[in-house]
């Protein structure tokens, strides 16, 4: 293998586009098939290729699965068919939709956690590497021959992560007719402490605030888990209209939007990475948000989403106490399950509160004006980033109470 050089720099873009939407009904960003502007860009070769040293930008993408593959624990992305990696190499220059200016750093980081993306990052220039602007963000890295547009969203998923038709994946439709009261379930009891918030962030896939996790100031016991559970983050998904948006679905129905609250068992494990690759490493809360009044406990979070617009960005957000999201009834359903997003890991106990909470028009609208993309790239507006329902497969869903 030669090592492949990526010099600093952004694939060139000469042209500002028009706000794109993602499709009605499509989660995440459905990207133009074949628009003018990347025809366009697809007959001049990207500003990187015209250096000897410098390897086109959609070849870091087989640099970057090569060292992945090496990677300790770079189990993220699998390569079916390494060798025509090279046959793409230098074979013209299309840029494809996937190739958006983003550092490779930031790309690494968006999709591989703590340690592992530490070590990735490190090893890069190892390999011949040295990434800059024009990376290709790992979620986007296409297998050989595949447009990037067709690799982006959760039914693509499984090309790269296998897990994504494994046996206890999420989300789920709940069936209420089929849940199966456990009077053994205990009441579930949050203790925050509102001083452990520490940031915003637009991840490109969500906005999420992120919490100290160092000690046990901020945890969830009780319910079905076993000891304290530390909580991590927590992040929404949410609809282009009202009718869809959460990922979990009640008899069929879905709500406008659905946070979640990730924590992870800190008795057990180590770090969140190594318990969110255990069986019994995360517990998540899943919340309902309906249609309907102000939530006065939203107010400062979405005041602040103006600063995370972007893709990449993030801004100091503490003091902030996700107890004020919670519903007064907390009724829940528990189930099995995994992330809803890559690396989709089968280490989730999921724990669906009944009650929703209320979200009006104007809270929902500022979550609809975040965006997909990153400043200088063409605005996709971040809507419907839920992954739909995933099927059962046998496993039964509990219940806290009686229906
Ligand atoms: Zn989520």
């Amino acid at each position: 293998d030669l090592p492949l050089t990526l010099a600093p720099g952004r694939v060139s873009r000469t042209r500002k586009s028009p706000t794109l939407q993602a499709r009605p009904g499509t989660p995440f960003p459905s990207r133009p098939r074949n628009p003018a502007h990347l025809r366009a860009r697809a007959l001049t070769p990207p500003r990187l290729a015209q250096s000897p040293r410098c390897a086109p930008a959609r070849s870091l993408p087989a640099a970057l699965c090569r060292l992945l593959r090496a990677a300790p624990n770079g189990r993220a992305l699998s390569d079916p068919d390494p060798d025509t990696h090279s046959s793409r190499t230098g074979a013209g220059g299309e840029g494809g939709p996937g190739q958006r200016g983003q550092t490779g750093r930031s790309a690494v980081r968006g999709f591989l956690c703590g340690e592992r993306a530490r070590r990735v990052c490190r090893d890069l220039p190892k390999a011949g590497l040295r990434v800059g602007k024009g990376a290709v963000s790992l979620a986007e890295i296409p297998p050989p021959g595949v447009p990037a547009y067709l690799t982006t969203g959760p039914s693509q998923w499984h090309k790269l992560y296998p897990i994504a038709q494994g046996d206890r994946q999420s989300p789920i439709n709940i069936v209420s007719s089929k849940v199966l009261f456990s009077p053994r379930l205990k009441p579930l009891k949050f203790s925050y402490e509102g001083c452990t918030s520490l940031s915003i962030a637009n991840n490109g896939h969500s906005v999420q605030v992120d919490f100290n996790d160092s000690d046990d100031r901020s945890v969830m016991t009780g319910g079905p888990l076993d000891g304290p559970y530390r909580l991590k983050q927590f992040h929404f998904h949410w609809g282009k209209k009202h009718n869809v948006g959460s990922e979990h679905t009640v008899d069929g129905r879905s709500f406008a939007c659905e946070l979640h609250l990730v924590h992870w068992n800190a008795r057990k494990y180590s770090t969140f990475g190594e318990a969110a690759s255990a069986p019994d490493g995360l517990a998540v809360v899943g919340v309902f948000l309906e249609m309907g009044d102000e939530h006065p406990g939203l107010n400062r979070l979405t005041d602040a989403l103006y600063m995370v617009r972007f893709k990449g960005t993030k801004a100091q957000f503490c003091y902030f106490n996700p107890k004020c999201l919670l519903p007064a009834l907390r009724h829940y359903w528990t189930y099995p399950g995994s992330l809803t997003t890559p690396p989709l890991s089968e280490s989730v106990t999921w724990i669906v509160l009944r009650e929703p909470i209320s979200i009006s028009e104007k809270q929902m609208e500022k979550f609809r004006s975040l965006l997909f993309t990153s400043e200088d790239d063409e605005r996709i507006h971040m809507v419907n980033n839920f992954r739909p329902t995933q099927p059962l497969k046998g496993r039964v869903v509990k219940a806290s109470f009686w229906a």
